[in-house]
């Protein structure tokens, strides 16, 4: 046997190990549900709603976040605006008739990034229970009673959504959030999740930290403040979101990658929580960093050691290997991969992450991103 074929089995072994391991631990614990003990509450709320550019959805997500069933007078919300288009006197007009709720609208004149702007709503808001939210998204009704519920556990410090539907009928999209959400069950049950949604995600004002200015995931960073502050962060699949997505391999790359930097960055910034904080610094981090930092590179040299394995054997009909790869791509992105769609998910998850480790090497990230236009318009 050529070392190729064994360099490219070992490798591939290698690959598979923890992916294997999380599976059988799924399957062992079978965990479901949130794991907070929940409880009928209703304080009051502060939705915090970040906004540039968006007076094209603005009132759809208005109307949304209006018509979910929570008492309207218990609820304040605080909008942090930077646009340059009509979006602030939409909000205005909007609330001129309108007692409850009550509005803050934070005007910027510079657009300063998310985590800036979210940190500037912290000073605003005037409950202890903190709701944010983002323009291109819709809620399920029962969202707040849901997250109150959980955070009526005086253990946990956060709770963050499943993404049930997307819009747009992207099957890539679809499998990588069913995926997540697998993931992100068992690691609440197991201690607290690491990816906070920024669209469905609550949490407590007394134990928010400022963000840094140049995240690109404000959301998952209060998230693992918050875990630092010793509160849970869990994950309930009954606080139901959608948001827009597409299969396109390169329609995905924008957002996918630089969501995919803000969760690299954040592992990186905090590496020495590693082994501590009990399973979360344990299983779910080492996990997170292995399946975001070190399996795409795993993965790539897997690629190229099964191709050089297959011309050592066949000669170059031994290049079928790198044809039938650029096809799994090719079909894939097309959501025709049948049965192994699923598999495709990850694979587009970790080209994401492979390009955004480059890019943060290379590049300073500066927490301002172009917005996704063509995302916003299945809101219309
Ligand atoms: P994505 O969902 O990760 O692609 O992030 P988005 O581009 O949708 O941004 C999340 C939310 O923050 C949206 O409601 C945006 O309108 C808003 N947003 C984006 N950039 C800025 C900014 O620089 N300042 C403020 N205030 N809001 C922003
Ligand atoms: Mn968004």
């Amino acid at each position: 046997m050529s070392l190729f074929v064994v360099v490219a089995g070992s490798l591939f072994a290698i690959t598979a190990v923890p992916y294997l391991a999380f599976l059988g631990l799924h399957a062992w614990l079978q965990p479901s549900g949130s794991p907070a003990n929940k409880q009928e509450w209703e304080p009051p709320v502060s939705v915090i709603l970040p906004t540039y550019n968006e007076e094209t959805i603005i009132r759809m997500k208005i109307d949304d976040l209006l018509g979910i069933d929570y008492p309207m007078e218990k609820i304040e919300l605080v909008v942090i605006d930077s646009s340059t288009d009509n979006t602030r006197k939409i909000i205005r007009e909007y609330f001129a008739n309108i007692d409850d709720p009550d509005l803050v609208l934070l005007e910027e004149d510079d657009r300063s990034g998310v985590a800036s702007a979210i940190n500037r709503a912290m000073e605003a808001v005037s409950s202890e229970i903190v709701f944010r939210t983002d323009c291109d998204s819709k809620l399920g009704s029962d969202v707040l009673r849901e997250a109150v519920a959980n955070l009526s556990d005086e253990r946990v410090g956060a709770v963050t959504g499943q993404q049930t539907d997307v819009l747009g009928e992207s099957q890539v999209e679809q499998d990588y959030r069913d995926i997540i959400a697998r993931i992100q069950t068992l690691e609440s049950h197991l201690d607290s999740t690491f990816i906070c949604h920024g669209p469905c995600f609550a949490f407590r004002q007394s134990s928010f930290q400022a963000i840094k200015s140049d995240s690109l995931a404000d959301d998952s960073e209060i998230g693992v403040n918050v875990r630092r502050g010793g509160g849970r962060v869990v994950m309930d699949p009954s606080l139901r979101f959608v948001e827009s997505g597409v299969s396109g391999f390169s329609q995905r790359r924008t957002r996918k990658d630089r969501r995919a930097m803000g969760l690299v960055q954040l592992l990186v910034r905090n590496r020495d929580i590693l082994g501590g904080f009990g399973q979360y610094g344990q299983i779910v981090l080492p996990f997170n960093w292995w399946f975001m930092i070190v399996s795409p590179w795993l993965s790539v040299l897997t690629a190229v050691a099964a191709t050089a394995a297959a011309v050592s054997l066949l000669d170059i009909a031994g290049i079928v290997v790198l044809l039938a790869l650029v096809a799994f791509f090719w079909l894939g992105q097309r959501d025709t991969l049948g049965p192994v769609q699923p598999l495709y998910a990850v694979v587009d998850s970790q080209v994401s992450l492979l390009i955004a480790q480059l890019r943060l090497v290379m590049s300073d990230a500066t927490g301002i991103w172009d917005v996704d236009r063509e995302s916003r318009k299945v809101f219309k």
